[in-house]
């Protein structure tokens, strides 16, 4: 595998642990975990030790994400017999779920290199071009957080993935030229966390876009069992289920989560995790039993008992609870959605019958409110 920035001039860095591009908020010291961070799907210093030690290697290692798992199967086997590098492949969905580890597992299939980085560190034309000098046919280049490329980047970047060739401008004024380079055949693994931040002419070149859903308790029991073996975890199948119920059905978390109740186990002198044990290592760190934590909460309560279940703006929301927009929507929201506990509408976020029952709020105070507010809100948003 190769990291990409060794040509002059990008900005990425080389992650400890030999593989990903971290985001700056990565760089924080390792330490025991804020309460936020714990179920952040965002990847912390102390998760980029272990990923890449947790990583599936193969599809058949992968689990979950079944229908996605089926049609990568069947490229990757047409592009084999054929002799050719696999289609683009565009990977979206909340962060954690397994984008970076399926470009991984790609490559192992496709028996190639792959090569990292992210949109944000290809600044500019020589960003770029001495990522792509260093291709070899078949490799995979995966650029992470790809909403984020500028639009020079982009623009470079289409005859690449289109006709596999490069643009390279020298000169200045009169004496510019621009000469045409050849690439070999190249697969482009994008990742995305904000799929609708993706323009429709970057989005049109990916051969098949596929979203990562949510992962379900099964599923996510199954990574927690292998997690706990590889590192040596003893923990009895009922604290299995404990743990995974509280995975936000993401395997970033639900890993994080094993590495605390190992730690909590280890604190408290028992040699393996029982249940009982694993629901109060979680209950020190204010994860109730449906995943949701302290900010969740809180969420919750600002709709319900400040604004009267909603709509409320998502800046607002963010505001009230001292965290950014984009925290929110990326790693909050997409999980409190998928639970039915929040509902997106054109005029802001409301809260949901099984979101007052979850605060242990009457919903008959819900209907109270609906009645207050203009009910034709309620509608869904197609977003
Ligand atoms: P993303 O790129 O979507 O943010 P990653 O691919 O970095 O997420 O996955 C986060 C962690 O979860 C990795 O350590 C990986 O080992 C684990 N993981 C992700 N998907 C799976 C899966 N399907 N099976 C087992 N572990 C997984």
């Amino acid at each position: 595998m190769t990291i990409i920035p060794s040509f002059p001039g990008n900005s990425n860095q080389r992650a400890e642990g030999g593989g990903r591009v971290r985001e700056p908020s990565a760089s924080q010291p390792a330490g025991r975990p804020r309460r936020s961070e714990v179920i952040s799907a965002r990847e912390s210093a102390a998760d980029q030790k272990v990923e890449n030690s947790l990583r599936p290697q193969r599809l058949d290692q992968y689990i979950g994400q079944s229908r996605l798992k089926t049609i990568l199967e069947m490229s990757i086997s047409a592009a084999k017999k054929r002799g050719e590098a696999l289609d683009h492949v565009l990977f979206y969905g909340p962060p954690g779920l397994g984008k970076t580890t399926l470009a991984h597992v790609i490559a192992n299939e496709m028996g190639s290199q792959i090569h990292m980085t992210t949109g944000p560190s290809l600044e500019r034309p020589r960003d770029i071009i001495g990522l792509v000098h260093q291709l070899e046919a078949g490799d995979v280049l995966f650029i992470d957080e790809i909403h984020r490329l500028s639009r020079i980047a982009e623009e470079l970047l289409y005859p690449a993935i289109e006709d596999f060739v490069i643009d390279l401008t020298t000169g200045k004024g009169h004496a510019t030229r621009t000469m045409r380079l050849s690439l070999p055949r190249f697969t482009l693994i994008g990742a995305t966390t904000k799929a609708g931040m993706i323009s429709n002419a970057l989005r049109d070149r990916f051969g098949f876009p596929l979203r990562l859903e949510f992962y379900t308790c099964e599923e996510l029991a199954l990574i927690v069992n292998r997690t706990a073996s590889i590192l040596g975890v003893a923990i009895e199948p009922q604290a299995v289920q404990v743990v995974a119920a509280r995975g936000r059905g993401t395997p970033r978390i639900a890993n994080r989560l094993v590495r605390l109740v190992r730690d909590f186990a280890q604190y408290k002198g028992r040699a393996s995790v029982d249940a009982a044990l694993a629901a109060e290592a979680l209950a020190t760190y204010q994860i109730d039993s449906s995943g949701l934590d302290s900010t969740d909460r809180r969420l919750l309560e600002i709709l319900i008992d400040s604004y009267g279940g909603g709509p409320v703006g998502i800046e607002t929301i963010a505001a009230t609870l001292g965290e950014d927009s984009d925290t929110l929507e990326d790693v909050y929201e997409p999980f409190l959605i998928q639970q039915g506990l929040v509902q997106r509408t054109p005029r802001g976020r409301m809260a949901t019958p099984k979101a007052y029952l979850h605060l242990g709020r009457s919903v008959s105070s819900m209907q109270l409110s609906l009645d207050l507010n203009d009910t034709s809100a309620s509608e869904p948003d197609a977003g």
